[in-house]
């Protein structure tokens, strides 16, 4: 039998074949026209793609830590106030990158696990002293929490933050509108809902952030993030010109061209709607199974991934019980309830089917758990969600 399983983690995801076969065209130089044009092109996509004709876009091989790093490398300098608002691990995380910078760091956390910050604890953080710096999580994929960033975004801005927005999890599955919003820069990895294989940092800087950069009155404090290296670079590429300061990794950069035009071919709308419908199927399913989602409220779920208890009596070995039968998810990672839950990503180019056949082995696997259920609950509520019932 074929290797068929199908990939439903929080990253990486399913890939196109179109992409796939990109990764596997024959590597050409970096300095090579055809490879310019299409790095250049890129670039420009990635504008569209983060509703950011303003940004400057970064790309350099690396995973999405990489990506929070070179924010963190490039915005802070010594002393610089830094506000995290903490929604989990990933938001944690955040916080260790900027103290590694020299910012001195004030972390507003959420009430439990599954919850996030309120309006008015982040409201009286931010009037308690004078922020040069604010970070959301748009989505934490150790707990399947989504914050309200346009309202936060709104926020930090008035109080005079940069807003920097951790989108791994989120830029092209949730919707993120990077200048519309007043976001000073968006980071994301290639291997979420970017759609390609794990591999590039993914950077866009609008102007204050860029602002913030030039003023500095310290070096970045890393050689390789620095983004007086990259700009030229990205410029060059831009502008069709060669350029070198580290080899890009070259058939990414292709995978990712094919990717954007793929993204973009489907439409940012509909693209929104498909990922949120798919996102409610799957979480009707799971309500219907009484799998207890980590997410405290409705508002707060993510629509690129969902994150559930296990029911009473099944444990972590549920995770490789649904490898068994064809369906990687991934387990917990949120360290006070890694044991206690799994999660699911649903983004990139999921589709109905896959939802379909992830609900249906998750039924299966919680029968031969010993869990009470009927077969076909949960693939009944997902049907109905999907046919608009
Ligand atoms: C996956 C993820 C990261 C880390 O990305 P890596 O590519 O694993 O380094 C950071 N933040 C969020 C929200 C993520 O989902």
């Amino acid at each position: 039998m074929k290797n068929r399983s199908l990939l439903m983690i929080p990253g990486p995801v399913e890939f196109t074949p179109e992409v796939l076969s990109a990764m596997a065209l024959p590597t050409t130089s970096h300095v090579a026209a055809n490879f310019i044009e299409v790095f250049g092109d890129a670039i420009d996509r990635l504008r569209k793609i983060f509703f950011s004709p303003a940004g400057q876009p970064f790309v350099v091989a690396g995973s999405g830590t990489l990506a929070m790093d070179m924010a963190a490398a490039n915005l802070v300098e010594p002393g610089d106030r830094a506000l995290v608002v903490g929604t989990g691990y990933f938001s944690d995380r955040f916080a260790v990158i900027l103290r590694r910078y020299g910012a001195v760091v004030t972390q507003v956390n959420a009430p439990a696990v599954g919850d996030a910050p309120s309006l008015e604890t982040i409201e009286r953080t931010l009037e308690s002293a004078s922020f040069t710096l604010m970070t959301l999580t748009h989505v934490d994929t150790s707990t399947g929490v989504r914050v309200d960033v346009r309202t936060l975004a709104d926020l930090g801005k008035r109080h005079g933050a940069l807003v920097v927005v951790d989108g791994v999890c989120s830029v092209a599955g949730e919707e993120l509108r990077q200048d519309a919003w007043g976001i000073d820069l968006v980071l994301t990895a290639s291997q979420k809902a970017m759609g390609v294989p794990p591999g590039l940092a993914i950077v866009v800087a609008g102007p204050r952030a860029m602002e913030k950069f030039r003023v500095r009155n310290h070096p970045v404090g890393s050689y390789y993030c620095d983004w007086k290296e990259w700009l030229p670079i990205m410029e060059a590429y831009e502008a069709r010109k060669p350029a070198y300061f580290g080899t890009p990794p070259v058939n990414l950069v292709w995978a990712l061209h094919i990717s954007l035009g793929q993204i973009l071919a489907e439409g940012m709308e509909a693209r929104f709607l498909r990922h949120s419908k798919l996102s409610s199927a799957f979480k009707s399913a799971t309500s219907a199974l009484r799998l207890r989602q980590v997410p405290i409220r409705p508002e707060l779920t993510a629509t690129t991934l969902t994150a559930c208890y296990y029911p009473e009596g099944i444990d972590a070995g549920f995770v490789s019980r649904m490898a068994e039968g064809g369906v990687i998810v991934a387990g917990g990672l949120h360290p006070e309830i890694r044991p206690r839950y799994f999660r699911v990503g649903h983004m990139g180019a999921v589709t109905e089917a896959d939802i379909l056949s992830t609900v249906g082995a998750i039924e299966r696997t919680l029968i031969r758990c010993g869990s009470g259920i009927e077969p076909g609950e949960g693939l009944r509520a997902a049907l109905a969600a999907l046919s608009g019932g």
